[in-house]
């Protein structure tokens, strides 16, 4: 048996434009391999969500590959040993993958392939499979090569012809997992159905719909795990952006209008992925510390275990939150504004740190990308110094998202009978009107646990103090040059929005 190549497989689990593949099978005969590492099982960020999704991909990678004649190795283990035991049994001469952006240990990892591949006389080659630029200089002219890389055309399809004399062999028993049925399934197929049913039945209201967790589950295009997976490529989603301009011109004038709307608020999000993750690429130290070191200091001292628990679980006795948290849960994904809105209430109304809340939340994203995830964390939670702060409130974010309750009712069943008008406040409805509607304060439903106006209050007054402080506004000139969207024209802001 000959094998020349290894294509290392990581969060590219797809056949289709894949540099990586196309490059090594056209420069000799190629073996597939996919490591569900170790170290990442035991990882805080792990959880069945993701191997759950893992295996649906790379089940059916394995067809996938297998009809272009690649064989597909799936091993649990330590990258570098299974490497070493590769090289022992079939001398390969090369390893092809893309690079990968993530936490410090697969940085860390990267770095020991790299100089194992060096002392071995193994070549390593990477490519690009977003815009994130290694060792980037200067934010300013990075949207230039962001538009580069994306706009780029599809890697053609391949074929391996020569045979390798290997057959597939799948080690999945690492992968076995507790009941996830509700969550998304994995898989290059689904990504494309995914992307396909928003264009056909489900995009035209994206922009008016996004917002609101009643409609967002429907409205939102989801395809964030297929991006995070790479079940998609960046490059496939933009070009079917292209193609639905061009399909939307034959429909009526209205129509054409939402549409318009849903591909511009569409790409605009998509801009945002590569843009956040640059930020751990040029910075990985964002997964463990403030992105604005003057902020050092701010919440570490203040943990409350009682409200991390209730705010964990989903039982803070503020439904919109609850609902939000029961849904994560279940499903594995809620819409941004949701999103911003858990961070927001756990880190101002709770005053829980970023660190604390990153990990239940890692666990519970599907589409957990570091990138993305830290940046907005810091971002939600106030402390990148340069970016408005937000404060949500619950209750507001109830009237204005689910005035009918109807996401709380289905997520909060307790509350199914109650008036949607009290939904906002159950604490502030009249004794009768709970007790028809079976509502029990503090026992089948809970109390707030903290009282938001009071809470609101202070957390604002000490994030504000702390925005004033000299070296806060110092630090946050050095953040801005390093990260800042050059969008962002007035910097550093001051501003105070509550949503
Ligand atoms: C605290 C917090 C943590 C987040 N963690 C993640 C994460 O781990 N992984 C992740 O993919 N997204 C994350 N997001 C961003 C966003 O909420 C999700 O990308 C989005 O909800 C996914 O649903 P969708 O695919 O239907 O998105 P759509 O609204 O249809 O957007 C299309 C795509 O654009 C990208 N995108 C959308 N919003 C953002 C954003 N604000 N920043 C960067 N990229 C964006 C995603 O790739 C998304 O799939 C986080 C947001 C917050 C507030």
């Amino acid at each position: 048996m000959f094998i020349k190549n290894i294509v290392w497989l990581k969060k590219d689990l797809r056949a289709l434009d894949h540099q990586p593949l196309k490059f090594a099978v056209e420069n000799g005969p190629t073996l597939a391999v996919y490591v569900v590492e170790e170290q990442w099982l035991k990882s805080k960020e792990c959880s069945d969500f993701h191997k759950k999704f893992l295996k649906d991909s790379l089940l059916e990678l394995s067809g996938s590959l297998k009809k272009r004649g690649v064989p597909l190795l799936v091993i649990t283990g330590d990258v570098l040993d299974v490497f070493k035991k590769l090289k022992d049994k079939i001398a390969f001469q090369n390893i092809f993958a893309h690079e990968e952006t993530g936490l410090l240990w697969t940085y860390k990892r990267d770095l020991k392939v790299s100089k194992w591949c060096s002392e071995n006389a193994v070549v390593l080659k990477e490519f690009k499979q977003f815009s994130v630029l290694r060792g980037l200089k200067d934010r300013n002219r990075w949207h230039v090569n962001r538009s580069k890389i994306i706009e780029r055309d599809l890697i053609k399809d391949f074929k391996q012809n020569t045979d390798t004399d290997l057959d597939s062999l799948l080690n999945l028993h690492s992968l076995e997992t507790q009941k996830t049925t509700s969550i998304q399934k994995g898989g290059e197929s689904e990504a494309l159905n995914t992307l396909n049913s928003f264009y056909t039945s489900r995009g035209e209201r994206y922009s008016k719909e996004l917002s609101s967790p009643v409609t967002a589950f429907n409205s939102c295009s989801r395809v964030s795990p297929y991006i995070s997976w790479g079940n998609l490529s960046l490059t496939q989603i933009h070009q079917s952006i292209e193609e639905q301009r061009y399909k939307i011109k034959s429909l009526s004038f209205e129509r054409e209008k939402n549409w318009y709307g849903s591909l511009k608020s569409f790409e605009s999000r998509l801009w945002w992925h590569c843009h956040f993750i640059q930020k751990i690429e040029s910075e990985p130290e964002i997964e463990f510390r403030n992105m604005n070191r003057a902020f050092d200091g701010l919440r570490e001292d203040h943990h409350n275990e009682m409200y991390f628990e209730a705010w964990k679980k989903g039982e803070t006795g503020y439904p919109l939150i609850d609902a939000c948290m029961r849904a994560l849960i279940q499903k594995g994904w809620i819409n941004f504004r949701m999103r911003a809105m858990l961070v927001s209430f756990a880190s101002y109304q709770l005053w829980i740190h970023w660190r604390m809340i990153s990990h239940h939340l890692a666990k519970l994203f599907v589409d957990f990308e570091p990138g993305i995830h830290f940046s907005q964390l810091q971002m939600q939670s106030g402390v990148t110094g340069i970016n408005s702060i937000r404060i949500y409130s619950p209750i507001k974010q109830t009237i204005d998202q689910d005035p009918n309750g109807l996401f709380i009712k289905e997520y909060c069943p307790e509350l199914s009978e109650l008036d949607p008008k009290f939904l906002s406040e159950p604490w502030n409805a009249p004794p009768m009107i709970l007790q028809m509607a079976d509502v029990r304060l503090g026992d089948n439903y809970p109390m707030p646990i903290v009282e938001h106006k009071k809470a609101y209050k202070k957390a604002k007054d000490t994030i504000f103090d702390w925005r004033k402080k000299s070296s806060v506004i110092q630090e946050s000139k050095a953040v801005y040059l390093k990260h800042g969207s050059r969008k962002n024209k007035n910097f550093p802001t001051q501003s105070r929005r509550i949503f």
